[in-house]
């Protein structure tokens, strides 16, 4: 049974003090018990620093995972742990019978989810939402995760059905070496940062048993293709077929060992990501035979090709500019890797073609050599992205089964986390964006998870409240005006776009928003939205032609008169008449914020029909060493990813949680009559500080305790009671 304080000690976290020295004092003396704590929620006082304080204890003493109410905190150990992800540990999760007695884990994520699918009664498909900055462990929690299903979810059948489990479970894993070659990159901020956000079901039989899978993806951030940031890299695929290419390849692919490629950076460094064999392997299992992977390496080479083709500036505007010297070679290259002509290729980048007239007369004008450079990348950033695109629908061909073979799912999401930069553009807003959603699904869940247990137990409670993101979101996604609606009408409306008239008109219509204000200092254009996890400053500069992500046509039709057989299916020569620049000004424009916000929403409302868990990764140092942790980087992770709101809700409801067990066992002696000593037997277990809701009654002796004489006792206590 719960009995709280209530709110005597509440928002220290916005008081303005240095959250990282107040309170110190107050743990000091009990600090020995820190690292054993399991849950944030039983750190008492809960301050942002006794929460750190205890995160860092146990960080200290090896422990990574630590409960915060209902969400799991995870700090990346930054070293290898195998013993905390071996398959027997996985088992005594799976077999235990009281989840809640073992440490946390993630496993305890993975079988609690897996309970609750299994139950008889309400079976209820399950979410688990890994969030976390870049470098945090998200990419590695799901992982593990999936290893663990595809341990425990194989109970034992017919001989038949579980080499038939088998093979799926391998194949679901398989996916994962093919996803991370295709969509990671290293980063400064990690060497196997995943460029892309994936939600992945895993589709479970009545029989508990993992069927299939299936996978949907969102924002690959294809400009990584033609544009590496200093010190980072390209996708690990093209480094490893660099390296990794047989000799006969190199002939065939033209990639003569220690080739210098321009969209290849940084390729002196060796990652264990570039092991071009495990992606191979992995594609194989997939259904993906070594003719149709030979396809796709040579298109990855073409594309390597095409990255050295530069351009000089032509004499003038009427001459089309010409490849430098050195990348003639280049150009006819990539045209035979892409199985284009070589004359087509040249000059679909060097002459864009614009209707025009009455009659829409085709014309044609030379580009600038910028422009043929944009050019090319657009046909690189277009060729990928289809790839990825289509990758992902073949790994679903290879690991989705029919819908009548399974009949619960549980769900893994791992996406990008918070995103703030010195430059932030709509890339960020669209992460960010989904970052919000997130957050207002986790600050909804858990407000009704919570006061739902305070309804349980009787307890008088008025609802609270509660400050939600909402405001936040109508700005950026609001009917019928917001940030993206505004800057989708600049794409529909095609007109040349001018920064400073679309801050104007975003200032204008969305004024009343306390959500958003502007930089006035910046000369650049710019907006800021005050975000759930601070504010972020946006570039208005060069936000709609991304949003547009526009595909000249002509480009889209060379690669269609492609007679590679690969390219013919990323571009299908039925969009043809889209692609038309007659019919182009009539074709509505999808563009890439509401195709975002789609997805987003499908994305919404799965999560909303399953039970939701929450895993928070913690990055505990930024140069992503052992044993380090860094108490302002851990502080602002937290607060991004809503571990402080979640202690908000703690501190503005009841902070204060003692087992009906324990309160007895310590202040029984207050009144007037001692009840007996509970029986072993009815013992609460202490990890469960509920009766009514564990379903257990109450006995006589407890129930004459009235609730007025445990709040005044309650009241009366410290702060520093540990519960
Ligand atoms: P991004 O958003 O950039 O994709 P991420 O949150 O997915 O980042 P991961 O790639 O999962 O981050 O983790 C970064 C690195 O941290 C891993 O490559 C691994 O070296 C290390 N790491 C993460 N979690 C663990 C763990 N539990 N045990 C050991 N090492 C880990
Ligand atoms: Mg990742």
């Amino acid at each position: 049974m719960l009995h709280q304080v209530n709110g005597q000690k509440t928002d220290s976290f916005s008081n303005g003090s240095d959250p990282l020295r107040e309170d110190l004092h107050v743990f000091l003396e009990s600090e020995v018990q820190l690292a054993e704590l399991d849950d944030l929620t039983k750190v008492n006082p809960v301050t942002p620093a006794t929460v750190l304080r205890c995160l860092q204890e146990r960080y200290h003493g090896d422990i990574f995972y630590t409960n915060a109410g209902c969400t799991l905190v995870a700090l990346n150990p930054f070293k290898p742990v195998p013993y905390l992800y071996c398959p027997e540990l996985m088992k005594d999760y799976h077999v235990a019978p009281q989840l809640q007695k073992l440490k946390p884990h993630i496993f305890t994520v993975g079988e609690q989810t897996y309970r609750n699918v299994k139950s008889l009664l309400e079976p209820v498909n399950q979410s688990i939402i890994v969030s976390g900055e870049s470098g945090a462990g998200k990419t590695w929690t799901s992982r593990c995760l999936m290893k663990f299903y595809a341990t425990v979810a194989n109970p034992s059948a017919s001989q038949e059905s579980h080499e038939t489990v088998e093979r799926i479970e391998k194949r679901v894993l398989d996916s994962n070496p093919v996803m991370e070659a295709f969509g990671n990159a290293c980063t400064l901020r990690n060497s196997n940062s995943s460029r892309f956000g994936k939600y992945i079901q895993l589709q479970l039989n009545r029989a508990q048993q993992m069927t299939g899978a299936s996978i949907q993806t969102y924002l690959l951030e294809k400009t990584r293709v033609a544009y590496q940031a200093p010190l980072e890299r390209n996708f690990h695929i093209f480094y490893q077929i660099a390296k990794g290419a047989s000799s006969r390849e190199r002939l065939e692919w033209h990639l003569p060992e220690g080739a210098a490629f321009y969209w290849l950076p940084n390729s002196e460094r060796t990652l264990e990501e570039d092991c071009f064999e495990v992606t191979r392997d992995a594609m194989l299992h997939l259904g993906i035979d070594h003719s149709m992977q030979n396809n796709i390496f040579k298109v990855l080479a073409g594309l390597l090709h095409l990255g050295n083709v530069h351009f000089a500036d032509s004499e003038d505007e009427s001459q089309v500019c010409q490849p430098q010297e050195d990348a003639k070679c280049c150009v006819a290259t990539a045209a035979s890797l892409l199985q284009i002509p070589h004359e087509e290729l040249l000059d679909t980048l060097q002459v864009r073609r614009i209707s025009a007239g009455k009659q829409r007369q085709v014309f044609r004008k030379p580009c600038s050599r910028a422009e043929c450079e944009t050019r090319r990348d657009c046909l690189a950033k277009a060729t990928y992205g289809r790839l990825f695109d289509w990758l992902v629908s073949v790994i679903n061909g290879s690991i989705c089964t029919e819908p009548s073979s399974w009949t619960n799912f549980i769900g893994l999401l791992d996406v990008y986390g918070f995103e703030c930069f010195p430059n932030n553009n709509l890339e960020q807003l669209c992460i960010n964006y989904a970052n919000e959603k997130l957050q207002q699904h986790f600050v909804a869940h858990y407000l009704r998870a919570q006061q739902e247990e305070y309804a349980a137990e009787g307890l008088e409670w008025s609802f609270i409240s509660y400050q939600d993101n909402q405001s936040c979101l109508d700005l950026i996604e609001g009917n019928p005006v917001s940030i993206c609606s505004l800057i989708n009408e600049e794409c529909r409306l095609n007109r040349l776009s001018n920064s400073i008239q679309l801050q104007t008109r975003i200032e204008k219509a969305l004024s009343s928003n306390a959500s958003l204000s502007r930089n006035k200092l910046s000369k650049e254009p710019n907006f800021i939205i005050s975000h759930y996890a601070g504010p972020v400053q946006y570039q208005i500069e060069g936000m709609v032609e991304k949003n547009k992500d526009p595909v000249p046509p002509e480009l889209t039709q060379l690669l269609q008169h492609s007679q590679d057989s690969l390219l013919q299916k990323l571009f299908p020569s039925q969009e043809k008449e889209q692609n038309d620049p007659l019919s182009q000004s009539r074709a509505p424009v999808i563009t890439v914020v509401s195709k975002f916000k789609g997805s987003l929403e499908q994305l919404m409302q799965v999560l909303h029909s399953t039970t939701p868990h929450y895993i928070r990764c913690i990055k505990p140092n930024s140069q992503g060493q052992a044993k380090k942790f860094q108490t302002k980087e851990v502080l602002s992770q937290l607060e991004a990813c809503g571990i402080v709101e979640t202690v908000h809700i703690s501190a503005a409801g009841f902070p204060i949680r003692v087992s009906f067990q324990s309160f007895l066992e310590r202040y029984a002696l207050l009144r007037k009559s001692c009840p007996p000593q509970p029986s072993p037997s009815s013992r609460l277990p202490s990890s469960s500080p509920t009766r009514k809701a564990s379903g257990q009654q109450l006995t006589s002796e407890e129930d004459a305790m009235p609730q007025s004489l445990i709040r005044d006792i309650l009241l009366t206590l410290p702060h520093s009671v540990q519960t």
